[in-house]
């Protein structure tokens, strides 16, 4: 195991009604004036909004309102949140929505307080100082909600990347299983792949002996294996949405990853695919991650076996632990195509012709690479792009 530290200060509220304590929570954390920040509208059909404007009125907390934010949040409604935020001179943002929401809350609150251009912190600048930022989750799937990161796509271009800090780290988190369940099946299922690689993402590593976290990232697995038909099946099964709920924030506050190499290639791969076709991030991973496994495999072959036969429920082939690898990834994907989510780039409407493109547009040009398991260049990249065809 490496060395590693591990802060996760986010307080979290979970269960059901929980949203009531939006109000309460903010005021711990020392916010008066607030920007609520949230999508394209399904917190006001849900009522969820009313509810939470109903918890910071009964706190007397002041606030403003920014909708409209997109899945795959644009750069464009950041900038109009970082001026908002100066001219109101807000000093809280609570994100009411899904990882899309938080992370553009999450950049207006960097950006709020910087004085340059906010996207070059997704240029590598580092993030030093934030606004608090609280969330109240309605959609198990980036982890968000636990974690220090932001993903953002720059409209010009089409440029979808990433930053973090500790300092993005929401203070508080409501989690309310409940408001989950007017997700359609489609991006419940979407939620889950991302939850399942942000484990992925971890788990294939070249670290030894990690065994604590080897077995808490198959906990997770293996309850999103047992839940996730569960809720596809009864959109209403409460207990079943309070697991994956909770799994997605293990998942990603990094619990799981410490004192471990972790890789993040197919993450990087597939944010070319949502950035170039607007498509939800989960089903692009449920695309790049099968074909990713399939084409790294022979680099650890008994770390393939290994989760196949502890998280698929595969016999191990001692004689070829290659059969037995390649079967776990097999029942993988017919796991994926079983909740209704692609495997293929056709499936997902994705075009052969643009691979080009999106290997150009990922940026590693002639040296570079991605990945730390097996560090990836353009070719492999570009040959995991078509194993995905
Ligand atoms: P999302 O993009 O926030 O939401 C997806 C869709 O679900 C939206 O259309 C949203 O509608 C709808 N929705 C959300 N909650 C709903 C509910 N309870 N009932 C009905 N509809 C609901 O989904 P996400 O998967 O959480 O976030 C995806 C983004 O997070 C991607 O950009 C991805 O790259 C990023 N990501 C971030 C991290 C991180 O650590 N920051 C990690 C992984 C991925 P409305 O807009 O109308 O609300
Ligand atoms: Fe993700």
């Amino acid at each position: 195991m490496n060395n590693f530290t591990f802060y996760s200060p986010t307080y979290f509220a979970f269960g059901k009604g929980t949203e009531k304590e939006a109000g309460r929570l903010i005021k711990r954390f020392g916010g008066s004036k607030v920007l609520i920040h949230y999508g394209g509208g399904s917190v006001i059909r849900s009522g969820l909004l009313d509810r939470v404007k109903e918890s910071l009125n009964k706190e007397n907390i002041e606030y403003i309102e920014l909708g409209g934010v997109k899945p795959n949040p644009r750069s464009g409604l950041v900038y109009e949140g970082i001026d908002l935020c100066r001219k109101e001179g807000i000093d809280f943002i609570l994100a009411v929505g899904g990882g899309s929401v938080i992370d553009s809350a999450k950049a207006i609150a960097a950006g709020a307080m910087y004085e340059g251009d906010f996207w070059d912190f997704f240029e590598g600048k580092p993030i030093e100082k934030a606004l608090p930022v609280g969330t109240v989750l309605t959609i198990a799937a980036a982890g968000s909600e636990g974690s220090g990161d932001t993903v953002i796509t720059k409209e010009e271009g089409m440029l979808k990347r990433g930053a973090g800090s500790e300092v993005l780290r929401p203070k508080f988190s409501i989690l309310n299983p409940e408001l989950t369940q007017t997700l359609p099946a489609y991006q419940t299922a979407c939620g889950a792949v991302d939850i399942m690689a942000h484990v992925f993402e971890r788990y294939f590593t070249n670290t030894k002996e990690v065994e604590i976290t080897d077995r808490l990232c198959e906990a997770i697995l293996l309850t999103m294996i047992k839940e996730v038909p569960r809720v596809i099946k009864d959109p209403n099964n409460y207990e079943a949405r309070a697991n994956i709920m909770w799994a997605g924030m293990v998942a990603h506050n990094n619990l799981v990853g410490v004192g471990r190499e972790q890789d993040w290639a197919s993450h990087g791969i597939e944010h070319e695919l949502s950035a170039l076709y607007d498509v939800a991030h989960g089903a692009g991973l449920a695309v790049v991650f099968p074909a990713w496994m399939t084409y790294v495999m022979k680099h650890d072959i008994n770390r393939f076996a290994q989760i196949a036969v502890r998280v698929w429920g595969c016999h191990m082939n001692f004689a070829n632990p290659e059969e037995t690898a390649r079967e776990g990834i097999e029942r993988f994907k017919q796991f994926l195509k079983s909740i209704g989510m692609p495997t293929t780039f056709k499936e997902l409407g994705a075009r052969e012709e643009d691979i080009p493109l999106m290997v150009e547009k990922l940026g590693l040009g002639e040296n570079g690479t991605i990945g730390s398991f097996v560090r990836l260049n353009s070719k492999d990249v570009e040959n995991i792009y078509r194993l995905a065809l």
